[in-house]
């Protein structure tokens, strides 16, 4: 995926600030299944057995361990789990989670919050938002507006419900004690824009003003080529709601963990949008230099360690249909040549990239060796590592 959107962009691959980093090796993501390197590739369709779902995948990088397809932060026994959120909590260090899809959809969820299903999206929102102790939250769901970011009136569920929405929409609203002073803090909503442009300080939950993510879901040819379709213009992007979450963790001089996903990449893997994955892939990728001018001007990669990774594939993306090859570049500017094989995730290794303080503890842990892939780590080594660092 971030392929197609080097060539796209630069006509060449390998030209992310990430594909750079010092630690670059793969990620197994199955759930309840497996992945053997011995005999995964035998088949083309083995990549399509027993993949992960966004929850699993979420939780075992939240908590270190294995756990069914759809549980947000709990086993396979349904009981609750500690997130490194709340482990980070603990330590008086900072939290929080930024998506470009709904707040309380599975990833975000699960370094969150505790249900034994993902589409409990209410239940889900309300822990977030009223039970959890993380600083900043920000993701879509906003009930009055749609996909297009034009006013309506749209189900509740993703942001708790109706009383939690009138709760959160008059700008402010009492949560747990995410400070660790022993008393309820007050949020910050914010929602505009402008809002976002102007960056808090406070706990803040941000939620953009558009129903469940900023540009995957707009109206126009969802297979148009990428930008072909004009973007909705009255919205963040996710490199300015990076901005808003690190500028409000980066208060507490004990340090913190932020979460950001680029949720919307898997919406267009699911929908076989090449246009839409590449504008999906291109926003995260902004977001990434983003945080890496963060750590530069603000930290250094002697104090900060940043991970750069996915939950799972989506899509079963190739250069030919049934062919595991891979994708042709037709130049900068100009669609590369792919073709989908799935619109479901698949039990591909992903590619696993870090830098900074601790980062080459990554490659200690990438022990397991895949013929093609080299040496990957399994996701819920992620925790692994940072307990190994932090604690
Ligand atoms: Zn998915």
């Amino acid at each position: 995926m971030a392929m197609a959107t080097d060539y796209f962009t630069d006509g060449k691959s390998n030209t992310q600030i990430y594909e750079n980093f010092p630690t670059k090796v793969s990620m197994s993501t199955f759930s309840q299944g497996s992945y053997d390197p011995a005999t995964i590739w035998d088949e083309f369709n083995n990549m399509n057995i027993a993949p992960t779902d966004s929850a699993a995948a979420g939780t075992a990088m939240s908590t270190g361990e294995k756990t069914y397809d759809a549980a947000i932060g709990v086993d396979i026994e349904e009981q609750d789990m500690t997130h490194i959120c709340e482990s980070f909590e603990s330590l008086g260090r900072s939290t929080g989670v930024v998506s470009t899809v709904e707040f309380s959809h599975a990833t975000p969820a699960s370094f969150v919050a505790h249900d034994v299903n993902r589409n409990n999206f209410a239940a889900i929102a309300n822990e977030m938002i009223y039970q959890s102790s993380v600083d900043v939250i920000i993701g879509c769901g906003n009930p009055e507006y749609d996909n297009n970011g034009n006013g309506a009136s749209m189900n509740t569920k993703y942001v708790g419900g109706a009383t939690t929405w009138a709760d959160l929409s008059d700008g402010s609203v009492t949560g747990a004690d995410a400070n660790g002073d022993g008393v309820a803090d007050d949020w910050s909503v914010i929602q505009s824009k402008s809002d976002f442009e102007a960056l808090t300080t406070g706990q803040t939950i941000g939620i953009p003003e558009v129903y469940t993510t900023l540009q995957q879901a707009r109206s126009g040819d969802g297979q148009a080529d990428a930008y072909e379709v004009a973007l909705n213009d009255n919205l963040p992007d996710l490199t300015t709601m990076s901005k808003v979450a690190l500028n409000v963790l980066d208060n507490n001089d004990e340090g913190f963990l932020l979460m950001i996903e680029g949720g919307a990449i898997d919406w267009a893997g699911h929908a076989n949008q090449s246009g839409r994955l590449i504008e999906e892939q291109e926003d995260f990728n902004t977001a990434v230099e983003a945080v890496c001018d963060w750590v530069e001007q603000n930290s250094s990669w002697s104090e900060t360690m940043l991970v750069v990774t996915g939950d799972h594939k989506t899509g079963y993306l190739t250069g030919t249909a049934g062919v595991y090859d891979g994708l042709v570049n037709n130049g900068a500017g100009i669609m590369p040549t792919m073709a989908w094989n799935s619109g479901n995730h698949t039990n591909q290794l992903i590619p696993f990239f870090a830098k900074g303080d601790g980062a080459q503890i990554f490659k200690k842990l990438a022990d397991q060796v895949d013929p093609l892939r080299g040496n990957y780590l399994d996701n819920t080594e992620i925790v692994t590592a940072i307990e190994a660092l932090i604690f």
